[in-house]
């Protein structure tokens, strides 16, 4: 039996990433297809891809393949070759390819079988997510978009649509995807004539969700190819008008990219007009939320001040208070009761 993993050190591996003088391109694809034996499959992808020095990660389900990796770039074209042979619904697949990325984020390939590419809470086995809604390009979009027939959709969650999203989309007010798409059946139920526009920030979860709203008896479903990512490309390169406003949230340094100036969010300390994401520098909290310069400064970058205070603490006790928290993402959300905003009740600084 061949060995079909790795087995050397992260270390090691980080480190012969590093040495490596060949620059890398940063490439992610998906694709909803069904695959029999996504196991086989999986073994098969990986000795085509070690071979030719692929890192990052790969998911293998049953509903098809997602994936984010870097190849070398005197590689990439065995790659594209590769990936498009290793099944007929492959070849020719979107290949997103990272402008400004060095390469670097990947030292070792993962490639996992999962049971879904992205967990959708759906079980119905008569629900197949490649039969898809109808891809629409920037211009496309922007067409559609101005048809008084016509829902745009924002499938993503609430902290990203609340610093940018398309013109006039409404929001499935949930936290997980997985609640969003019977929300987003039952929200639109009156409606099923009308256009419906499905977007997200690259086009992966949109797109099963456009598969889920045909499954419920839609009839014109329609989403964004490539997402926000790709529909800005375009209308940037085409000169199209813009029809996103703000900007498009990113899990990177940057925490978001700015497709507009328009700044449709507020500071979530005194309200002001902004639309930078941080994090709170407690490390007990790390809690992701909009917070303006002044605000930034005057708690020194914490969402509240009893985080500011906790920071202060000795290293031990900050550890005592941390312990028996509940831990994960710490996403700032109106929907939901957080567990850290137990100590934040006087979390808007009321005006005098
Ligand atoms: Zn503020
Ligand atoms: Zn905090």
């Amino acid at each position: 039996m061949p060995v079909l993993h790795n087995r050397i050190s992260n270390e090691e591996l980080k480190q012969r990433m590093y040495a490596e003088t060949e620059p890398r391109k940063t490439v992610s694809f998906y694709k909803y297809f069904h695959i029999n034996e996504p196991q086989a499959f999986r073994d098969a992808l990986w000795v085509a891809f070690d071979k030719l020095k692929v890192f990052g990660r790969i998911y293998v389900a049953n509903e098809g393949i997602n994936g984010q990796i870097s190849v070398p770039e005197s590689n990439f074209e065995a790659f594209r070759d590769a990936l498009y042979a290793a099944a007929p619904e492959l070849n020719g697949i979107r290949l997103n390819i990272a402008v400004d990325d060095d390469g670097k984020s990947f030292w070792v390939l993962k490639i996992k079988v999962r049971p879904k590419i992205v967990a959708d809470g759906i079980d119905d086995p008569n629900f197949d997510p490649s039969k898809t809604g109808v891809y629409l390009k920037a211009k496309d979009y922007n067409e559609l978009a101005e048809n008084p027939d016509t829902i745009v959709v924002d499938m993503r969650n609430h902290y990203e649509y609340e610093v940018g999203h398309f013109e006039n989309a409404i929001e499935i007010p949930s936290d997980t995807f997985r609640d969003q798409l019977p929300m987003a059946v039952d929200m639109l139920k009156d409606q099923k004539d009308k256009n419906i526009i499905m977007y997200c920030t690259g086009g992966i979860r949109c797109e099963k969700a456009s598969a889920y709203m045909l499954h419920n008896g839609f009839k014109n479903v329609f989403h964004v190819e490539g997402g926000i990512i790709e529909y800005a490309r375009k209308a940037k390169e085409q000169n199209l008008p813009l029809k996103f406003i703000g900007k498009n949230f990113v899990f990177d340094d940057r925490l978001g990219e700015r497709i507009t100036e328009d700044i449709i969010a507020q500071c979530h300390i005194c309200g002001k007009p902004c639309d930078t994401h941080t994090n709170c520098k407690n490390d007990g909290c790390h809690l992701l939320f909009i917070q303006c310069g002044e605000c930034a400064e005057k708690l020194e970058g914490c969402c509240s001040a009893d985080c500011q205070t906790e920071m202060h603490l000795p290293v031990e006790e900050q550890r005592a208070k941390r312990a028996g928290r509940e831990n994960g993402p710490m996403i700032f959300n109106k929907s939901k009761d957080h567990p850290l905003r137990k100590h934040r009740n006087d979390w808007k600084i009321k005006p005098d």
